[in-house]
């Protein structure tokens, strides 16, 4: 509506202002053009006048004015302009004075028009005239004008008021209906309102429009909804599916748990089960093997033993492989010399690759730490591992193991350990897939090298567990390269226990290294210069003694080290020769052998070699023999072997406490048989009773015993020793093999622990440890002198044989006790049958499976590893089935084992088997 008036007025007011202006400008125009003709009808009524010059005349004419109001003066003028007659509206001539007389025109001055008209008569100016008029009437018609448009002005603008109103209805409130309809959608949120539409105009249209989207937004919110409680649904049928799976989920976990634990029990008892009658297999053929046989019969157990050790190795390998599998290997932190790891397991290995006429070369870096925390045992075997793949698969070279610092960082440092070898190689297209499980290069049936396929996945395994990576690097035909990074931490006294740097004696001192392996001539050289010495290299026998030949007089060797096994000629043959050089200085020799065999050393004695060392050297063995060798030097006669002196035998005081009567008899006659002096106590209380009463040098506790358990008499012994002071060593024994026990043990008070069924090595290892430590020195081997005959019966007579070390008198008197014990054991387990005692049940039949693993019983044992198991879970009824078939299995084992006892046997000892059992104990650690 303001719209409206306010164009209306503007426009009405422009029309009003330029019809005004218009009406003034014209009546002006008009009023000029009047007094225009009214001077001319005076000039013309004067023209007589004028002419003859008769001013009265004229007067008059002018005074005929005066009906003419709004003429205020006039004037007539004579021809010489000069005012002939004048005339003043109300007759005042003397308030006029009559102007000078101008051109013709008129012009409005003030509030005054005024003219002049020229007179003529005859074509001659007779006159002018002069006429002055007032505006008044000129005004009052504009006044009237204003008035007519200001009504006009107003009559319009209420008419346009009144129409805009009308209008206003047809165009506003369409839109007004739909902004009302719109603000109720918005604050209902009801989007099925509609706004009501009038006509078909642009606002029908408009409305048309808002409709249409309202309809739509209806639509989609239906759809929204819709989808809104479909979703609501789905969820929660989504969250109902999600919690079965989650409880199926946690089912299958615990079930996965129980699983495991199932699965390390398993991997317990297996690694138990497999590894008695490996034992005994391979004690067994030792023992054999030890006896005077036929060169048939010692061909035919040499092939056991050595099926048996790699048996015992692939055995080995899958427990292992199975432990990391289960999450069950811990890594120990023990102190240990790297040197002396690496050392020590080349020495082991080194028989292995000499027997294949291979060089095994180790290299430690000098500024390498050489005290490290970590678990030596299993970088030990990740070596053991490597270098004996390296062996496998070379024919001919070398075999160069290396150990450098590759990163240290907070007290801990990394070291990267190589294994070089010369053999067959591995195609790139294998690099990574041969350390998964079970994968080898060739892994065909006809294949040439055997092996599980284990080694190097456990090793990776291994190395990993230490923070580490394997990796290897082959060119197939030349050769392959495994590495390995593993952290370590730095032990504390690291400084002290470097190797020693420049020591005096042996700067400046000439050396000639003779060996026909450039690796091991650059590697000694490395060594020797790093302390400080001058050393020289000859690659054969006859160029060392051309070079010592031509060197003598001027600076002569003092000291040579020879390879002892070398072609054309030998170590040996080379000290001949150099003994008999007319020399003025005897160098010192050192041989360096590969493989010491009978006789080298008598034969290095002879040669006047000053030390004999076996490959792999040592930078520390070596250092430590030339200095020795050069203390002796100084002494007459004096040389320096590194076989020790003879030992001494003392007995130990031991108390065995042990439930079983069979295990009981077994350790006792075994340990007395070798002098010591053993006590017996049936339980945990019987021990401490026995430990009041006497001193022991040693304890063998059985962890399983009734009334008081192994743990529980260890704490307590540990509590005693509190205020004496004292310490006797505890050995546990148990058939436990999980990797917890061990700590268990150690955590008891404990101070090492044997598996069970307990190896005689095992036990007579453990037992020469502590007479060392005891300053007794005691020889636990002492078969030589056992008279007992033992021969080729059956494997399980071989297996019997081996428990026992050959005692053949021992195991006789174990099956005796078995005898008595065993059906004591079967009455008290019918009795408990007709009572329902389960508790005597398990109990009983622990005891008789514990007694019975020392005859290698399967079947028996396995039956009465089931009624334990039946007397535990209280299933009487079962366990009556069980007893029946227990008994006719004893009957058996009874009869088999008297008709062990009836044969007779002979034993003869073997040196090599040492060595080769030297490298397998390296794997075959407890569990
Ligand atoms: P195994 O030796 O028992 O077969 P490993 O896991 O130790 O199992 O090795 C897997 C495979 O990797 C071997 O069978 C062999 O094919 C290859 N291999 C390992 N070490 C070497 C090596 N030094 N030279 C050549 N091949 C090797």
């Amino acid at each position: 509506m303001l719209i409206i008036m306010g164009i209306s007025s503007l426009a009405l007011v422009l029309a009003s202002a330029s019809f005004i202006y218009d009406d003034w400008t014209t009546s002006k125009r008009a009023m000029a053009l009047e007094l225009r003709t009214l001077a001319e009808m005076i000039g013309v009524s004067s023209t007589a006048t004028l002419t003859f010059d008769y001013p009265e005349a004229a007067t008059e004419t002018l005074s005929a004015l005066a009906a003419k109001r709004e003429i205020a003066a006039a004037c007539i003028y004579s021809a010489k302009d000069q005012p002939f007659a004048t005339y003043v509206r109300g007759g005042r001539q003397s308030d006029f004075s009559p102007p000078p007389v101008e051109v013709d025109g008129s012009r409005f001055t003030g509030d005054r028009l005024i003219l002049f008209r020229r007179v003529f008569l005859d074509g001659q100016t007779v006159g002018t005239v002069y006429l002055e008029s007032d505006l008044e009437d000129l005004k009052q018609h504009l006044k009237r004008s204003i008035w007519t448009v200001a009504i006009v002005l107003v009559v319009a603008s209420i008419m346009v008021f009144l129409i805009s109103l009308r209008l206003q209805r047809i165009i506003s409130e369409p839109i007004t209906n739909l902004a009302r309809t719109a603000r109720t959608v918005s604050a209902k949120k009801n989007y099925s309102l509609r706004a009501n539409k009038r006509a078909n105009d642009e606002i029908g249209l408009l409305i048309d429009g808002f409709n249409q989207m309202l309809s739509e937004i209806e639509t989609r919110d239906e759809q929204l909804r819709k989808h809104r409680e479909n979703l609501e649904s789905e969820v929660i049928a989504q969250t109902a599916e999600l919690r079965a799976a989650n409880s199926e989920l946690e089912t299958a976990k615990s079930k996965a748990e129980e699983g495991s634990k199932a699965k390390s029990e398993f991997l317990a008892n297996m690694s138990h089960e497999i590894r008695t009658p490996m034992n005994g297999i391979i004690g067994m053929t030792e023992l054999a093997l030890d006896t005077e046989l036929t060169d048939e019969q010692r061909d035919y157990l040499d092939l056991v033993r050595t099926s048996a050790d790699s048996l015992l190795s692939i055995i080995n390998d899958i427990l292992d492989f199975s432990k990391i599998e289960a999450g069950k290997f811990d890594l120990d932190d023990a102190e240990f010399d790297l040197n002396a790891v690496v050392g020590e397991t080349m020495k082991a290995l080194a028989l292995r690759a000499h027997q294949k006429g291979l060089e095994l070369i180790s290299f430690m870096p000098d500024e390498q730490p050489r005290r490290l925390r970590g678990d030596p045992g299993r970088l030990r075997q990740v070596l053991v591992n490597l270098v004996g793949n390296a062996i496998k698969f070379t024919s001919s070279g070398e075999i160069v193991v290396e150990a450098d610092t590759h990163t240290e960082a907070e007290g801990r440092v990394a070291i990267e350990f190589t294994v070089k070898d010369t053999g067959i190689g591995i195609p790139e297209s294998r690099l990574a897939s041969i350390f998964d499980p079970f994968v080898q290069v060739d892994g065909s049936s006809t294949r040439k090298y055997g092996g599980t396929g284990l080694g190097l996945a456990i090793s990776k395994q291994l190395v990993a567990l230490m923070k580490g990576r394997l990796w290897a690097e082959s060119v197939p035909g030349t050769g392959s390269a495994f590495h390995f990074t593993a952290w370590f931490g730095q032990a504390d006294d690291l400084e002290e226990q470097r190797e020693p740097k420049d020591p005096a004696s042996l700067v400046g001192m000439r050396v000639l290294i003779v060996d026909d392996n450039a690796t091991n001539r650059f590697f000694l050289e490395k060594v020797l210069s790093n302390w400080g010495m001058k050393p020289a290299s000859a690659e054969s026998g006859q160029s060392a003694l051309d070079l010592i030949s031509k060197r003598t007089r001027l600076e002569p060797f003092e000291l040579i080290l020879l390879d002892a096994n070398m072609p054309e000629m030998d170590g040996f043959t080379l000290a001949q020769k150099l003994h008999e050089l007319p020399a003025p200085i005897h160098p010192m020799l050192i041989m360096l052998s590969s493989v010491q065999a009978l006789g080298d050393v008598e034969r290095s004695r002879q040669c006047g070699i000053a030390a004999y060392l076996t490959k792999p050297i040592l930078p520390s063995e070596l250092f430590t023999r030339i200095c020795g060798s050069l203390a002796m030097e100084e002494k007459p006669n004096g040389t320096f072997f590194s076989l020790p002196a003879a030992s001494e035998t003392k007995g130990l005081g031991v108390l065995l406490a042990e439930d079983s009567a069979v295990n009981q008899k077994f350790v006792t006659s075994l340990l007395e048989k070798r002098g010591h002096r053993v006590t017996v106590a049936e339980n945990g209380k019987d021990a401490l009773r026995a430990l009041a009463d006497h001193e022991f040098d040693l304890v063998l506790m059985d962890l399983q015993m009734p009334e008081m358990d192994g743990f529980e008499a260890t704490a307590e012994i540990r509590e005693r020793e509190r205020e004496t002071g004292r310490h006797v060593p505890i050995i546990a024994l148990t058939a436990h093999a999980l990797s917890g026990d061990r700590e268990k043990c150690i955590q008891a008070g404990m101070d090492s622990y044997i598996s069970k069924p307990v190896k005689a090595t095992d036990l007579l290892t453990a037992l020469q440890g502590i007479a060392e430590s005891k300053d007794l020195t005691f020889n636990g081997d002492d078969r030589d002198e056992e008279e007992e005959s033992v021969g080729a019966a059956s494997v399980d007579r071989l297996e019997l044989l081996a428990r026992v070390g050959g005692d053949l008198d021992l195991l006789r008197a174990m099956v005796q006790t078995f005898e008595r014990e065993g059906p004591a054991m079967i009455s008290q387990l019918d009795e408990a049958l007709i009572v329902g005692d389960s508790k005597t049940i398990e109990r009983c039949a622990r005891k008789l499976s514990s007694s019975m693993a020392n005859f290698g019983a399967g079947g028996a044992i396995e039956i009465v590893r089931q009624l334990e198991a039946l007397g535990r879970e209280d299933k009487i009824t079962e366990a009556g089935e069980s007893l029946a078939a227990l008994r006719t299995e004893i009957e058996t084992l009874f009869g088999a084992l008297n008709a062990c006892l009836d044969q007779d046997d002979i034993s003869i000892p073997d040196p090599q088997r040492a060595l080769i059992l030297n490298d397998r104990q390296i794997k075959d650690e407890p569990v």
